[in-house]
């Protein structure tokens, strides 16, 4: 197929990694409702689990094998996603790894890569922080406060970041920073620098973590940055052209997130066609209502739809193609997808969807983040509107 640079791509009718697929299903086996109910009741981070994958291989998949990795595609690290969510279980204690990396490999120093992408690729050091957000600029990433100034051999940091999840399991972090101020760039977009933050040595040392109590167990914090000093080599690429490295790795983002909601879809389909199969009242399986069974087969067709869009923009990714309003498309359309199957189900399950130990309603609210989260719906639906269809800017 061709699209404006006519470079052909080739898109999989078919599902691909199913090698892949097999076995991470194996391992979620060992980690069922159970074990996700008492971490989510304790707001613990999934240690065991998350050091299966990592044991297995699967979280190094796209860090080259000169790096120690598995240097696979990206369908095959969104495949790995995929399948821990319609196994019912959750992605997002390991994922980030697999996005921060890209801005190192694609813009660190040959040094910095040689020092720390083998030790990620065996697990030997978490890098599964970001701290991009701040609270009093959220959505409106390039007037971020926090700083970082330049003093001789090292970099000071001051200010706050909130939502930098799993901050406290991670060894390190991804950091943007601003380090001109705001009124003396010629571009918005410009004077905010990246950061690989060890956190090993900066944690106690001018960085506070606290943990913050959300609807969902995502191991988030807010974190309080009070003169912090990392070396003067801790940038990454050049400085004051960080933010274009953090965009740069946003499509790698989107895509391996609506892997996630596609298993969130999957998952949510497949226990609700269960359930109004086997749930017997008035004498008939519930399913034989239009009312129960049209939302399960709407969302099946939303489902399909946004599982072409994911391998569109996976396809032309891995061909390296430029690939923004695809990645932001199959991001949005998964997430919705998966967040009426979710509604669907909880509807399907009647009051036994309230029931923490079917799973449904932690599988629902975690649904739930990715209308929000990492970007809102509203932000790609106005990346959509300007970018791609010319029209004006809110802002
Ligand atoms: C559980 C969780 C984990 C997270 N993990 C991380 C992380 O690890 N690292 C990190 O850096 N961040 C993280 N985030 C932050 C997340 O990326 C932000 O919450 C998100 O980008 C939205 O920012 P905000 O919350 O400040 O909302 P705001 O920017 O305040 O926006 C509020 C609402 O207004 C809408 N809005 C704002 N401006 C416009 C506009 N121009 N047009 C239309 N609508 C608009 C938004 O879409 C949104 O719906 C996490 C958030 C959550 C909830």
């Amino acid at each position: 197929m061709l699209d404006s640079d006519d470079t052909p791509i080739t898109m999989p009718l078919e599902q691909e990694w199913t090698e892949i697929r097999e076995s991470v299903a194996k391992i979620c086996e060992e980690y069922p409702n159970d074990y996700w109910m008492k971490l989510d009741a304790e707001s613990e981070y999934p240690t065991a689990f998350v050091n299966a994958l990592t044991e297995a291989g699967f979280l190094s998949s796209l860090i080259p094998e000169e790096y120690g990795g598995t240097g696979l595609p990206i369908s095959a690290a969104g495949a790995i996603l995929e399948t821990i969510h319609s196994s019912g279980c959750n992605a997002a204690a390991c994922h980030a790894q697999m996005y921060t990396m890209g801005t190192l490999l694609r813009h660190g120093s040959e040094e910095q890569k040689q020092k720390y992408l083998p030790g990620i690729a065996t697990g030997e050091l978490r890098m599964q922080a970001f701290g991009v957000t701040e609270p009093t600029t959220g959505s409106d990433t390039t007037q971020l406060k926090t700083r970082a100034d330049r003093d001789g051999d090292h970099y000071v940091i001051n200010g706050q970041k909130v939502w930098t999840s799993r901050a406290l399991q991670s060894d390190l972090m991804l950091l943007l920073a601003r380090t001109t101020p705001a009124d003396q760039v010629k571009r918005r977009s410009d004077g905010l620098s990246t950061f690989l933050v060890d956190m090993r040595e900066a944690k106690g040392n001018g960085m506070e973590i606290r943990k913050l109590d959300a609807a969902i167990n995502h191991n988030t914090t807010e974190i309080f940055y009070d003169n912090l000093r990392i070396p003067a080599d801790s940038l990454i690429g050049e400085e004051g052209r960080g933010f274009r490295y953090i965009l740069d790795g946003m499509n790698a983002e989107r895509i391996l997130i609506a892997h996630e909601s596609l298993g969130d879809a999957k998952y949510f389909i497949k226990r609700a066609t269960d359930y109004a199969n086997e749930r017997v009242v008035f004498g008939a399986p519930i399913g034989k209502n239009q009312g129960i069974q049209f939302p399960i087969a709407s969302s099946y067709a939303e489902m399909c739809a946004a599982e072409l869009m994911i391998q569109k923009a996976a396809a032309m990714f891995d061909a390296g193609r430029d690939c923004g309003p695809e990645a932001n498309m199959c991001k949005m359309l998964a997430a919705d997808a998966a967040w009426h199957a979710a509604e669907g189900c909880m509807q399907v399950f009647g009051g036994f969807a309230f029931a923490r130990e079917y799973g449904i309603e932690r599988k629902w609210r975690e649904t739930r983040l990715y209308q929000t989260a990492p970007i809102s719906t509203n932000m790609i639906l106005a990346y959509l509107g300007q970018h791609v269809l010319g029209m004006p800017r809110s802002y």
